[in-house]
């Protein structure tokens, strides 16, 4: 039987970077994956380029059902110490906007850095390879496996989350920590276009394509000032996204077409100093002007309504059409597209110092499994490297 230090399950972000920092650490690391290659979700993440982290990480950008507890692991494995590993294998990057930094020589590089760290530390890993049972027996876990029975002292789950099941996500993780006595936050997916059916499903689709500068918000959560696009099957872009994570169904979606604009008193000047001027024509320049129209159907009026026309309570409405669109979105893409994975391993039986469980000393939890989910922008990869990092210390 193989005897190890480190059993990592999963060879993704938080499981390589794991096994590198435990093996430079002189620990044996042997790392098993089910895939073919390692590392996938890195290599298409930001459109290939790997948006790897966020200059403004803060705890604020991460949901959990505990706020807290990815406060140290963010503090100790910050965004400039995956920079300096960065340089330190030649790798260059640029901020793209709102602090988000994308790797130069697109994600492979990453994703090959990560490998040489591991190989040079002396971690082994293993793809292809399919888990089985795991128990644990004298002190140590014994996981069966198409690679053959594995003895570890310490086991770490860095087997992910559920989003895009194609690339080979599965619930394992869920699974073990079940099988260890821990609870699940309810699971569902997080940085994900909302559908929507009926007069709003067909408008939307008409209207696919357009992007706007909008301030959107879900019931809870904070806004997010970002673009905000027309699907055929509903609304997407950055800042929807970013709402999708503390969407839940059922609830309605609030959208500012004009952010920092006061409408209502541009459409009230307007009325006066443009009087002939139609509301299409008017709102083709302040919104897309394929959307203008839809806007006009939204409150009622004629497109062609002259401004001179408009009675306080039509200005009323329009102003507070723009600056508050209540929409009901009927779902989400689901897991399909994705990004990541709401909810997960319950952080109330982890140390938020190591990731190690509470139940089985041993055990370790880290990346997208945890009920951790980063925003949009890197956040995600800068959880997989802190939490990473920090059950590497502990092991
Ligand atoms: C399209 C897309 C783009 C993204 N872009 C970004 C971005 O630019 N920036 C950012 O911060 N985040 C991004 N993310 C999110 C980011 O990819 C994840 O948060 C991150 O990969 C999580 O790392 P992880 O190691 O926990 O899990 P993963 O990277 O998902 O790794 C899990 C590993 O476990 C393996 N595995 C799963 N089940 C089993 C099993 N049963 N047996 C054996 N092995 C198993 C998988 O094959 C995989 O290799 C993106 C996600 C997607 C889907």
């Amino acid at each position: 039987m193989k005897t190890v230090d480190a059993l990592i399950l999963g060879a993704g972000a938080a499981g390589l970077f794991c096994g590198a920092r435990a093996a430079a650490r002189g620990r044996s690391v042997l790392v098993l994956d089910h895939a073919r290659k390692p590392a996938e979700k890195v290599r298409i993440s930001g459109g290939g380029r790997c948006n790897f982290t966020n200059m403004e990480t803060e705890p604020k950008a991460f949901i959990s059902a505990n706020p807290h507890f990815a406060k140290s692991a963010l503090a100790r494995y910050t965004p400039w110490d995956f920079c300096d590993l960065m340089a330190a294998h030649g790798l260059t990057w640029h901020e793209k906007t709102l602090g988000q930094l994308f790797c130069d020589q697109r994600s492979g590089a990453v994703i090959q850095m990560l490998l040489d760290e591991l190989s040079h530390a002396r971690g082994e890993l293993a793809l292809e390879v399919e888990i089985g049972e795991i128990v644990f027996a004298n002190g140590r876990f014994i996981v069966q496996s198409t690679f053959g029975p594995v003895s570890a002292a310490h086991l770490i789950v860095a087997t992910g989350g559920l989003s895009i099941p194609k690339m080979g996500a599965t619930g394992l993780a869920y699974q073990i920590a079940r099988q260890f006595g821990h609870d699940i936050v309810p699971t569902r997916p997080a940085l994900v276009p909302l559908t929507f059916t009926g007069a709003a499903h067909d408008a939307f689709s008409a209207l696919s394509g357009v992007s706007v500068q909008v301030e959107a918000r879900a019931q809870a959560g904070p806004s997010f000032v970002e673009n905000m696009l027309f699907t055929h099957r509903g609304l997407s872009g950055p800042a929807v996204l970013q709402i999708s994570s503390y969407w839940r169904e059922g609830e309605r979606i609030s959208v500012d077409l004009a952010p920092g604009r006061d409408v209502r008193t541009a459409l009230s000047e307007a009325r006066d100093s443009a009087a002939r001027q139609t509301l299409e024509s008017f709102l083709s320049g302040e919104l897309p002007a394929r959307l203008a129209p839809h806007i006009c159907a939204e409150v009622d009026l004629p497109a062609t309504i002259r401004l001179a026309e408009l009675s306080k309570v039509n200005i009323e409405i329009l102003a507070q059409t723009l600056k508050a669109w209540r929409l009901t979105p009927a779902g989400t893409e689901g897991w399909r597209t994705a990004e990541v994975t709401a909810g997960g391993v319950d952080t109330n039986a982890l140390s938020s110092r190591t990731m190690e469980s509470r139940k089985r000393p041993g055990l370790f939890f880290i990346g997208e499994c945890v009920d951790v989910t980063g925003w949009l922008g890197g956040y995600n990869f800068q959880w997989a490297w802190a939490s990473a990092a920090a059950a590497a210390e502990a092991i």
